[in-house]
């Protein structure tokens, strides 16, 4: 019998090319209090934590109230949608791989650090929506990555063992989250490496590791 038998996706990075519209909208929010970020600190420090945490490490930093963090937040998420609506289109390998996983009996989730009404968006977008089973966002757990709560919550709504499911990642902090969570881990660089090959390559793999 198979043993793996669920492809836990991360989604900026991985299945959205979103980097660059997170580094854009936050600094066009911050930019309205003389903040700005660089894009050395986007990917060495900031990448892949959600923007309250983003938040939280910059006002140690600079000048930043923490009273002004939610207001802040809801801008980054006004601005991140507008570039969403804007750039967020559908990719061929990425619906080719999901649909033929989907029919080889995997189950499929998304658990991001985004919000939940981004995560949505971006998957109908970029037409995945339909392909997933289960998505969980930074509202469906209490600690976000580097913390593993998320892909362990996946993995209990799933009815799945750790075992069972391969976390497909592209940056330290989702790599660790998944890694302790008891997954296999599929790192990649960018979204143009998920692709149906790599994930049944890393799939053939598990199928023949010990454990
Ligand atoms: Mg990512």
């Amino acid at each position: 019998m198979k043993k793996i038998k669920a492809v836990l996706f991360d989604m900026d990075g991985v299945l959205i090319d979103a980097k660059d519209w997170h580094y854009e909208a936050l600094n066009r929010a911050l930019g309205l209090f003389g903040v700005r970020i660089s894009r050395y600190d986007h990917l060495h420090t900031f990448d892949g934590l959600p923007t309250r945490v983003k938040l939280e490490m910059l006002s140690e930093q600079y000048f930043l109230p923490k009273e002004l963090h939610p207001f802040i937040n809801q801008l980054k998420q006004r601005y991140t949608m507008d570039l969403v609506n804007i750039r967020c289109h559908p990719m061929f390998h990425h619906e080719y791989a999901l649909s033929r996983l989907r029919q080889e009996g995997y189950r499929i989730a998304v658990c991001s650090n985004s919000v939940r009404e981004t995560v949505e968006t971006m998957m109908k977008k970029s037409e995945l929506m339909g392909y997933l089973d289960l998505i969980v966002s930074n509202e469906d757990v209490t600690k976000a990555k580097p913390d593993p709560e998320m892909y362990r919550t996946a993995m209990e709504r799933l009815s799945l063992e750790p075992g069972e499911c391969i976390v497909v990642e592209d940056n330290p902090n989702g790599i660790a989250a998944g890694r302790a969570s008891g997954a296999y881990v599929l790192p990649v660089q960018s979204v143009y490496d998920v692709n149906y090959e790599a994930i049944a390559g890393m799939i053939q793999k598990c199928e023949v590791a010990d454990g």
